[in-house]
């Protein structure tokens, strides 16, 4: 049994679908916060496989202790968390309670009811802001802003519980800019609110949603002024959860990979790939940087590729793409 928390969220329910495909039995926990319960029938449409469904939070060791003495899980995925950086910001205490005090009531449960192996969702937020790129598992660590610190603080959890209990086994995913959707249409990224990041704000504007999107600095150092991340679907990413949770099955200790392309992609280069994957324009306006944004930053995925055979496969036209055909879905929804 595989325990996923935040499974019914954008990452989680990619990688419960990859799971379920694969004969493995998932319970999922989650609140709801930011996802809906919908999601575990539409599992069960792509995958032909229902995962159990535990409604609940990360910071009930009550609930957390019902759940887990039940199934007895081998490993546990954790993705429930809170990650809008600028709410973090406004609500740090927030952040630190569900982020990090989460993530330690988790620890404790599994602890306590025998589960070894843990796959954390970190972010390359940790990450100090530099002109050295691409960024390596060794770069500097340097949050600047709440949420991560909320990532490093969880990630120093693990490495000293696994320093402390050897027969502990844990792998620290840097995620860089996931983006796209299931090629089914059916699971994807579905923000309650107003969404923060690029590409839902692009499908909103291609959508007539939005008059346009805003291209937040056409004054940076990069190739074309517009910031550059290293954007990745969704899908090669849950795909990098599997590899490390295989990888579990014999390495000891506490391990960190970065998961990206290893590529940066500008803003305007987005827009334009955009056009090209799906035929329809997002209009857009050039506007003032965004407070807290780099320039540029970009990961090397050496470090999975070599010890976990990861890479991330899809390009940026299947990213748009597949974001596209989920965006229009949810509009006809
Ligand atoms: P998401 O919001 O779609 O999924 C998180 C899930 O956790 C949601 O279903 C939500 O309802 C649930 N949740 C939140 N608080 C909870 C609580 N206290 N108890 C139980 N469930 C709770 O987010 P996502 O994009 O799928 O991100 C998953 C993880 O990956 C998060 O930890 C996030 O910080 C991390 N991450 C995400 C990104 C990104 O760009 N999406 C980048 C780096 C890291
Ligand atoms: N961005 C933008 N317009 C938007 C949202 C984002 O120009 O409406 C830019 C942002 O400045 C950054 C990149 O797109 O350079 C990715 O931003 P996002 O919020 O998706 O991810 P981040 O890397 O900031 O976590």
């Amino acid at each position: 049994m595989i325990l996923v928390t935040g499974g019914t969220g954008y990452i989680g329910s990619h990688v419960c679908a990859l799971l379920l495909a694969a004969g493995r039995e998932v319970a999922i926990v989650d609140n709801l916060s930011n996802s809906g319960a919908d999601v575990v029938d539409r599992l069960e449409t792509v995958t032909g496989r229902r995962p159990l469904f535990h409604r609940g939070d990360v910071r009930d060791a009550g609930f957390l202790t019902e759940v887990a003495a039940k199934l007895r899980p081998e490993c546990a995925l954790h993705f429930a968390g809170l990650k809008a950086v600028a709410e973090s910001v406004r609500q740090p205490l927030a952040y630190y309670d569900v982020n990090v005090g989460g993530t330690a009531t988790l620890l404790k449960v599994l602890q306590q009811n025998g589960t070894r192996r843990f796959v954390f969702s970190s972010s390359a937020t940790v990450y100090a802001p530099s002109e050295v790129m691409p960024l390596t598992e060794e770069s500097p660590l340097g949050p600047y802003n709440p949420y991560g610190w909320t990532k490093f603080m969880a990630e120093q959890i693990l490495r000293d519980l696994a320093a402390a209990a050897p027969d502990w086994r844990v792998a620290v995913l840097r995620y860089f800019n996931p983006v796209g959707a299931h090629e089914s249409g059916l699971l994807g990224e579905k923000p309650l609110g107003t969404p923060n990041n690029l590409m839902p704000r692009l499908c909103d504007a291609a959508a007539g949603r939005t008059p346009r999107f805003s291209v937040f600095g056409l004054d940076y150092p990069t190739r074309d002024g517009s910031g550059v991340r290293d954007y990745l679907h969704v899908t090669d990413l849950a795909l990098g959860h599997i590899r490390a949770m295989e990888h579990l099955e014999t390495a000891a200790g506490a391990h960190v990979y970065n998961l990206g392309t290893g590529t940066g992609l500008s803003v305007l280069e987005m827009a334009a790939a955009f056009r090209a994957a799906t035929g329809v324009e997002a209009p857009y306006e050039v506007c003032p940087r965004r407070p807290g944004d780099l320039a540029e930053y970009y990961s090397s995925p050496a470090k999975a590729e070599r010890e976990l055979g990861w890479k991330a496969e899809k390009t940026p036209a299947d990213m748009c793409r597949d974001a596209w055909a989920f965006h229009r879905r949810c509009l006809a929804d």
